[in-house]
């Protein structure tokens, strides 16, 4: 059994199947819960790592280089892009973020799922490049004054971009539709639940288990 189908298989997600990892896109307008609903999926399951993207915006408090983003300038990320190591890119709030490309690609050949905490603009791009592997979610806040008061308590931005995010808020959550998935994010433990969910009935998708063909043979010349 490899190392991947064996872990699958002591996670409960069906018998040791060999499969091609997916991307588990999460977005959401800031402050709906995505960041804490992305950690907790993470910590719970080995199989899925985050993919780290690459920003020109600066590092808020407590951010780290290369875990919560790879920090860069403008021409660092212009060369990034143009030298296309980049999966997808967009402009949210007047910076540049960015998915490479080369962590992923080798994360979902060898099995292994990538979450990522995209814009919708993200979610169009992967979608459209890799139609087959892409699962996304969208999570809304559970009414526009808890938004607002996530948004005020979280204190790392200044009140202009607070108001920034809030005015935002409404063009981001238009695009509901284009996700498959949406969770409502009115208590953490709930969605953690729903998010883990998903992503265990994801895993057990035929299209995604290419071992299936030769598991069943053997199956079936053991009848
Ligand atoms: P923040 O500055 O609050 O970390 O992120 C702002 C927005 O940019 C969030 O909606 C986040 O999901 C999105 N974002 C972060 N990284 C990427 C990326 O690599 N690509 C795209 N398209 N959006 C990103």
């Amino acid at each position: 059994m490899s190392k991947n189908a064996d872990e699958q298989h002591k996670h409960g997600a069906g018998p040791a199947i060999a499969r091609r990892g997916l991307l588990y896109i999460v977005s959401s307008p800031s402050g709906a819960g995505k960041t804490t609903l992305a950690r907790r999926v993470l910590a719970a399951d080995p199989n899925i790592t985050m993919s780290v993207s690459v920003t020109t915006r600066a590092p808020r408090p407590g951010e780290q280089q290369s875990v919560d983003y790879h920090f860069v300038d403008r021409t660092r990320f212009e060369q990034m892009r143009d030298g296309d190591e980049l999966l997808e890119w967009a402009k949210v709030f007047d910076n540049f973020y960015g998915t490479p490309r080369a962590p992923v690609e080798a994360a979902i050949s060898s099995g292994k799922d990538v979450l990522f905490d995209i814009d919708w603009q993200g979610a169009q791009q992967l979608s459209q490049k890799m139609p087959g592997d892409v699962v996304r979610v969208f999570v809304l806040p559970p009414s526009g004054d808890v938004l607002e008061d996530r948004l005020k308590t979280r204190a790392q931005d200044p009140p202009e971009i607070v108001a920034k995010r809030m005015a935002a808020a409404s063009s981001e959550i238009s695009h509901w539709p284009e996700y498959d998935y949406v969770i409502v994010n009115t208590d953490v433990e709930t969605s953690v639940a729903s998010a883990l969910a998903i992503l265990t009935a994801e895993r057990l998708k035929r299209a995604r288990l290419l071992g299936l063909s030769d598991f069943v043979r053997k199956l079936q010349s053991a009848l």
